[in-house]
């Protein structure tokens, strides 16, 4: 099931056409950008003492599930030559989402921590990606309402022609962006986190190197080293980007201009964001797609649903089965000239001329110059292999003492709450609890206006894994036109669609395409991750009227064989 859930879903959208074996620098933002930081070496040796002391007692003791693995890690680090006493409990290379995410829960473990960053705190998600394209998508869900006449006609109001302010629009965004780096910077400063300046690499086990140009590098050791150094755009060869007329999402988000007509190439969930802020902003867009059919992520029938309700209404055409092979950016009063050729026959098509072009075609890993050679790690198309429990995997397959990698790094999942999540299962396994997380309970959304959501396996892939290992599988489906709720918002438009086991009751997946679907999925991927079976939550009650009854229909209308199982905890009756 874990392997399959790597290859599935949004993730699988991000990264479904290739991912470049790695890029060539820091992040997209100048290095310019990398301040000094608040450094303070003082006392950095004696760390040890106090909280450590009792966390490195619990370690050297077996403990937990990890116990007897924790005893070998502190005798392979004698064998080794590695320091035996260390500078920090934790180091965390990279201050992204999943950096971020555990170096708070390894502070809450009682661990000294440091996280070195070479850029700006937050990352993509909150620099590049999650937060500012959330801002334009609110931007764009506000005009998409007060420009439908029809829609505010049949609730009764009457407004004047919406208009926005582009450069407001641009600053929400950059505005938004800066006040959660600070909120992310000050919440680890504020409870103790050595935020490290420079470009980290590992030099040698447990030992980690960072520093800024023109600066002299400083070593610092730690008993056990997290990679959280993230992903970049990536960009196929023959595609030229000047960052003006052909960019990535970096330069887009900063909604410089509005072109009349933008290509975007790749239709997964970051190009489909983009169309919906670009058609609603007043763009017309054209999608070029290397796979046979439009957003090849999502489960087929929502895929379906999606393409009706998202891009044939909208000032969008599309072609499929084609790679952009060569583009070139507007220059001396010509376009961007984009060259299409059959993906499988490789002929040429023909040649679009468009205004802009958006490279959306998924994100490369960012892992060179980390030093992962010296300790024999050889990366996979540029992600780091890890196991089930995020330990980075050397060449030969077995694991590196004191070494893991979270988030977009290693390409289990490449989404900003996956990265955190992981980094707070590798904190408590160093903190002596065996954790692993369960990436087929992850949910993932697409921001469109409606929106996308998703957990666990399409139905495809559920149809596959029943033939394999012998058990049938059901559909169960509700509409948002039968939901009060969303009629009273008049927005019946939306499917939810759960995949599960008629025998046991288990939920392999469920989708939904709808008002709200990101906040709604949670009580599916809760129930995946509680493993919990439908039996256990269809007697659950729901407000009236919410959008959650969306999800109490398709929970209810699952038809279960008489011997589906309830879980033991939910089985027994409570009193009040
Ligand atoms: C346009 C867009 C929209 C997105 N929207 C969503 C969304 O809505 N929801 C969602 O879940 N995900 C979304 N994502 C994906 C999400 O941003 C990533 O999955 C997430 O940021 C990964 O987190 P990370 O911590 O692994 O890496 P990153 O956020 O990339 O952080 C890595 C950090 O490491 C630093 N670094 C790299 N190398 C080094 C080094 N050697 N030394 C020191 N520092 C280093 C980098 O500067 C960076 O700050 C979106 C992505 C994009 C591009």
């Amino acid at each position: 099931m874990e392997a399959m859930a790597v290859s599935r879903g949004l993730a699988s959208a991000v990264r479904f056409d290739g991912v470049a074996s790695s890029a060539s620098s820091c992040s997209s933002s100048s290095s310019s950008s990398c301040v000094p930081a608040l450094v303070s070496y003082s006392g950095l040796k004696r760390i040890n003492a106090g909280v450590s002391k009792v966390v490195r007692e619990l370690r050297v003791a077996p403990a937990g599930a990890r116990g007897g693995v924790r005893g070998l890690r502190v005798e392979a680090a004698a064998v080794n030559g590695a320091p035996q006493s260390f500078d920090y409990d934790v180091v965390i290379i990279g201050a992204g989402v999943g950096g971020h995410g555990a170096a708070l829960h390894a502070v809450e473990k009682g661990l000294k921590t440091a996280i070195v960053e070479g850029d700006v705190v937050g990352g993509t998600c909150v620099n590049r990606g999650c937060v500012p394209s959330k801002a334009l998508l609110a931007v764009s869900g506000r005009m998409r309402e007060l420009r439908d006449e029809h829609h505010l006609k049949a609730l009764g109001i009457q407004v004047a022609a919406a208009e926005y302010d582009r450069q407001a629009v641009a600053d929400h965004a950059n505005n938004l962006a800066t006040k959660i780096r600070g909120n992310l910077t000050n919440s680890m400063k504020a409870i103790g986190v050595d935020i490290l300046t420079g470009v980290g690499s590992v030099v040698a086990p447990q030992v980690v190197k960072y520093g800024r140009i023109g600066f002299a590098d400083k070593t610092i050791t730690a008993r056990d080293i997290i990679i959280a150094t993230g992903s970049v755009p990536f960009v196929p060869p023959g595609i030229e980007v000047d960052g003006k007329t052909v960019f990535t999402s970096d330069h887009a988000l900063k909604l410089e201009w509005i072109p009349e007509w933008i290509a975007i190439v790749g239709s997964g969930y970051i190009g489909l964001e983009f169309s919906d802020v670009y058609t609603a902003l007043g763009s017309e867009v054209t999608f070029i797609e290397a796979l046979d059919g439009l957003m090849p992520g999502f489960d087929p029938e929502i895929g379906k649903l999606a393409q009706r309700i998202l891009i044939n209404p909208r000032k969008i055409d599309y072609h499929v089965g084609v790679l952009a092979k060569k583009i070139t950016p507007a220059k001396n009063g010509k376009p961007v000239q984009i060259e299409l050729v059959d993906t499988k026959t490789k002929e040429v098509k023909e040649t679009l001329e468009v205004d802009a072009a958006l490279i959306a075609t998924g994100r490369s890993p960012f892992t060179k110059g980390l030093g992962l050679e010296k300790v024999n790690v050889v990366t996979q198309r540029g992600f780091v292999p890890v196991d089930e429990r995020m330990q980075v995997l050397d060449a030969e397959g077995n694991k590196v003492p004191n070494l893991f990698c979270i988030g977009d790094a290693n390409g289990k999942m490449m989404l900003a709450h996956a990265a955190s999540a992981q980094g707070i299962s590798v904190i408590e396994q160093i903190a002596g609890r065996d954790n692993v997380l369960n990436h087929n309970s992850v949910p993932a959304a697409c921001f469109t206006h409606p929106e996308i959501s998703m957990v666990g396996l399409t139905e495809p892939q559920a149809r596959a894994l029943a033939e394999k290992e012998g058990f049938k599988v059901s559909v169960a489906k509700t509409s948002f036109k039968a939901n009060t709720k969303a009629l009273a918002e008049n927005e019946g438009d939306g499917l939810a669609k759960m995949i599960y086991r008629p025998d046991t009751g288990e939920i392999l997946g469920v989708h939904i395409l709808g008002l709200h679907a990101a906040d709604l999925i949670h009580e599916a991927s809760n129930a995946i991750a509680m493993g919990n079976t439908i039996k256990d939550i269809k007697f659950a009650v729901h407000a009236h009227p919410t959008l959650s009854e969306v999800l109490d229909e398709l929970f209810k209308s699952a038809h279960l064989e008489d011997h589906a199982v309830v879980s033991e905890k939910a089985a027994e009756p409570v009193a009040v």
